[in-house]
């Protein structure tokens, strides 16, 4: 028999296969803050449990955690850069920015990405598949049980733009969502978790209907199609008008602010006039938009836009009344661009 994941379980779901052991209901609720609150990985090291239950756990579950296999802090921010190896052999990136409104945490939902987007790491060695709630989940915990002995340490916020695609792995990312809230596990509100897309129309339509006060942040990275088309293949299958109306579906449901980020990549999509275009295509979206100058990557030559040209490009978004800011790069010195970590480890193997 298979072992089930538990920690891609609700405590419903365990409770119900607790009684079904004859065991009593509560015994579920002391493994889950074993599991959350504690950061255990074993059932033997759970001091509330018995040496005889813990063999019959270990029997039916399994316990994921991913192991480190390499970790780099940025010594200007400290910003941590995590290679985490999954019981497959497969391996993902995860990130822990430090805020001072809080630690962040950027989380890997595939290894792997489809989506193959021109400027992007993650999507250059194709995909492989999409991660278990429960792996999602542990990136969180490894990330927390490296700072066990840091007093009041907490990940106060989560950013789903790590490898892949989230809406690409629907299921397994709502669960997940609705695990990292649950009051008895790890108690992340929605309003601090950030879900980010290259824009799967027809999923996005289906997360408004969900009805979770969480941030949609949608990649956008273009005016128009004729720009999109050529940086991200999706703009085939679903047009920016199409993208933009679902947009507008999702914050009348959700009633949400939008935010959409904007890689600026030079002579490409940087200029003033595609500014004008965007500020006109944004208009009557309540949004921000997050401009990033992009990422060089090594499989592909894009080049960061001017400082005068993002300046620029600011101003007119802002001055158009597009709220409009650029994202604060940090762990520069430890500069991977996402999955190109994976990539470089990849290549080594
Ligand atoms: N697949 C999702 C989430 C993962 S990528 C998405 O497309 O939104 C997280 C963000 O980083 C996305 O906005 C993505 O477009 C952006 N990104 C990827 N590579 C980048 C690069 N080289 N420079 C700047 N931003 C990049």
């Amino acid at each position: 028999m298979d072992k089930k994941d538990i920690k891609s379980m609700t405590l419903s779901e365990l409770e119900r296969d607790i009684t079904e052991m004859g065991q009593p209901k509560f015994r579920a609720m002391q493994i889950f803050r074993q599991l959350f609150s504690k950061l255990k990985t074993s059932f033997f090291d759970m001091s509330d449990i018995s040496k005889s239950l813990a063999t019959e756990l270990d029997l039916r579950y399994r316990i994921t955690a991913p192991k480190i296999v390499s970790k780099l802090v940025s010594k200007i921010d400290g910003t941590e850069k995590y290679l985490l190896l999954l019981d497959d052999g497969n391996i993902i990136e995860t990130v822990l920015m430090r805020y001072e409104h809080g630690n962040s945490v950027c989380v890997s939902t595939q290894v792997g990405c489809k989506m193959g987007c021109a400027f992007c790491a993650s999507t250059k060695n194709g995909f492989v598949r999409g991660l278990e709630p429960g792996e999602i989940l542990s990136q969180i915990e490894t990330v927390t049980r490296e700072h066990i002995l840091e007093k009041d340490f907490r990940v106060s916020n989560i950013v789903l733009m790590g490898i892949g695609e989230p809406l690409d792995n629907y299921d397994n990312v709502i669960r997940f969502l609705n695990l990292v809230n649950d009051k008895n596990g790890l108690c992340i509100g929605y309003r601090h978790i950030s879900l980010s897309t290259c824009g799967l129309v027809p999923q996005i339509k289906r997360l408004a209907t969900e009805e979770l006060p969480i941030t949609l942040s949608i990649s956008l990275h273009a005016p128009n199609d004729e720009i999109r088309d050529t940086i991200m293949p999706i703009n085939h299958k679903y047009k920016m008008a199409e993208l933009l109306d679902a947009c507008r579906e999702y914050q009348k449901i959700c009633q949400r602010r939008i935010s959409f980020e904007y890689a600026l990549i030079s002579g490409v999509n940087d200029k003033k006039e595609h500014a004008e275009e965007l500020a006109r295509r944004l208009r009557g979206i309540m949004c921000h938009v997050n401009l990033i100058p992009v990422n060089s990557i090594r499989e592909k030559n894009f080049k960061k836009s001017s400082k005068n040209d993002i300046i620029l490009f600011t101003n007119v978004l802002n001055n158009s009344k597009i709220n409009a800011t650029v994202r604060r790069k940090l762990g520069s010195d430890i500069n991977a661009a996402c999955g190109q970590l994976r990539n470089d480890h990849m290549k080594k193997d």
